[in-house]
This record gives structure tokens, sequence and C-alpha cells, in this order.
């Protein structure tokens, strides 16, 4: 059996299709949605990333401002930038884009965001909104992959769930959004013992992990829903997922490829978490 493409360029379409009418009917009643993006150095992959993010916004009719600063910005004057923003009526949306240079506390600069404009949804605030299942912005990326399962139309309901991965940023934000599904889930990381152990008992794996091809078609069960966020180079620089595609893909049931899979959905849904953020400023 070859397994079924999520195929994350599709879905992304659609929901930027969505998005452009919200954005539309935003502007008839004289909202502009804006979204700061922060860029601290000149680290070659986040240029990559926030490029990425300011063409989409102006895809969907986002104003996007960006602001590039120096690598070596103090952080007094990033907060006082953040702080200036938290106040801008016309931003609706504020990312600083990670990671900071060494000498800037990455937890300070978030937690300096307004909780309603912080569409990464990395605030504690926001963090433990999702912990108690209250309103809240979710984290792109894992949000992205529930659209996904969504998307296929999997009732996530007593489905075992296992996440690789414990980040702040994907895999517990991940595991916290299946467990509101009623999904089972177990959470894996670098300590688990035996990690082929639990993953061949999933009905759905989430790898989260950041090394190339490392789940392999042995680990899977027949018929799982595989959704790979990994971004890796391999060994000849090609890009990869976490996920041994050519192979895992004659086992699982459906799979999400890398790339056109969880990435594009990232960006959408930090596109959707602003004109959230614009639509409740301004309801
Ligand atoms: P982190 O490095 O923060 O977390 C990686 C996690 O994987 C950690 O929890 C770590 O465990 C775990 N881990 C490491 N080695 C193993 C192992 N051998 N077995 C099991 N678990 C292991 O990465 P992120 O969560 O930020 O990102 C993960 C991947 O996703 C990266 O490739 C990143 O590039 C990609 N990514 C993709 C995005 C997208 O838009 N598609 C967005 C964000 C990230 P421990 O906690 O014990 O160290």
């Amino acid at each position: 059996m070859t397994a079924q493409l999520i195929d994350g360029l599709a879905l992304s379409r659609l929901w930027r299709t969505r998005l452009t009418e919200r954005v539309a009917a935003l502007r008839a009643r004289g909202v502009q949605p804006g979204l700061a993006v922060i860029l601290v150095g000149d680290d070659p992959a986040s240029q990559v990333y926030v490029r990425n993010k300011v063409k989409a916004c102006h895809e969907v009719g986002i104003h996007s401002v960006l602001e590039t600063h120096p690598a070596d910005l103090s952080e007094d004057a990033l907060l006082a930038r953040v702080r200036a923003l938290n106040t801008d009526p016309a931003i609706h949306g504020i990312l600083v884009q990670l990671p900071l240079p060494r000498h800037l506390d990455a937890h300070r600069v978030i937690e300096t965001i307004a909780p309603e404009k912080d569409v990464d949804g990395f605030h504690v605030a926001n963090a433990g909104a999702l912990m108690v299942g209250q309103p809240g912005f979710w984290p792109c990326t894992p949000h992205g992959c529930m659209k996904m399962l969504e998307h296929i139309g999997v009732d996530l309901r007593g489905k075992h769930a296992v996440v690789i991965g414990r980040s702040n940023i994907v895999g517990k934000p991940m595991a916290l959004m299946l467990l509101q599904a009623n999904a089972t889930v177990t959470i894996c990381h670098s300590a688990t013992a035996d990690l082929a152990h639990h993953t061949r008992q999933a009905d759905v794996i989430v790898a989260a992990v950041g090394r190339p091809r490392m789940l392999t078609a042995d680990m899977v069960k027949p018929g799982a829903i595989v959704i790979d966020v990994g971004i890796n180079r391999d060994a000849n620089g090609k890009l990869c997922g976490d996920v041994d595609f050519d192979a895992v893909r004659e086992v699982a049931g459906w799979i999400t490829p890398v790339p056109g899979g969880v990435g594009p959905m990232t960006i959408t849904m930090l596109l959707a978490n602003t004109v959230d953020a614009a639509e409740r400023a301004t309801a």
C-alpha cells in the first residue's frame, strides 16, 4: 500500500483564499490587518523565513512591516521596539524571529510582546491558555499539523498519537492539541528508551526532532498517519524531513512531504493568527 499524500501547499492555498476574503471584509470596515516582523542579526536561514512570511502576508493583503536590526542591538533597544509595537494601533501581530543572538534573552523578549499580539503563540499567557483549554493563539507549526489532520477527516478520538520531540514551539503544544482532540498521547524525546516500541503502536506519528530521515519504515504501523515537521539537510545537502519518506510511504496510510507539507501550513497559520488578532482587536 502506498500512503496518500497530505498536500500542505494545496491546503495552504485553500486557507489563503479564505483569509484573503476575511482581510477584504476587515478592509471594508476600515481595518487593515498589520504584522510586524523583527529580525535581529544576519542568520541566513532566518532571513529566508522572514522573507517568506512577509511575502505570504502580501499575498493575502496583510500589511507587513519588516524591521531588521544589527546583531549587536542591545536588549533594552529591542524591548523598547516591542513595547512601541504593542501600542501601535496599525499593528495587530508581532513576531520576533528566533533564534536571537546570544546576548539577547529570548524569553524576556517574548514575554514583552502583548499576549493579544503574540501571533506566534509563544508567550506564557498563550501557552497557558492552550494548556487549560482556553482561547488564545496557538503556535503555528502544531496548529498547521492539526489542520492537516482535520483536512483528511480523521477522528482523533481514541487514537494513539505519538509525538517525537518536546520543544516549546512544536512538540509540547502538539501533544496538548492532540490531547484536546481526544487522542491518547505519548511524548517521546532524546531520553526515551526504545523509541520504535512507541512509534509502532501509533495511529498518528508527529516527528519534530531535526534528524534527517530518523523515522524509518520498520518504526511505523501499517496504515498510520505520519506528519513530518523536520526540516533538515542530509549528508548530500538535500532538503529532507525527519521521516525516511520513500520507505515510510510504502507502509503508512497518510504522509506529509518535505518540502510542501508542514512548512507552508506553518506560515498559513501565522497569517490566520494575524487576521484573528485584527478581528478580535476591532470587534
Ligand atoms: P528542538 O531541537 O527544539 O527539539 C527537538 C526535540 O527532538 C527535542 O525535544 C529532543 O529531545 C528530541 N530529540 C532529539 N533527538 C532525539 C532522538 N534521537 N530521539 C527522540 N527524540 C529526539 O527542535 P524544534 O522542535 O524547534 O524543531 C524540530 C524540527 O522541526 C527541526 O528540524 C526544525 O527545523 C523543524 N521545524 C519545522 C518547522 C516548519 O515550519 N516545518 C517549524 C519549526 C521547526 P530533548 O528534549 O530530550 O532534547
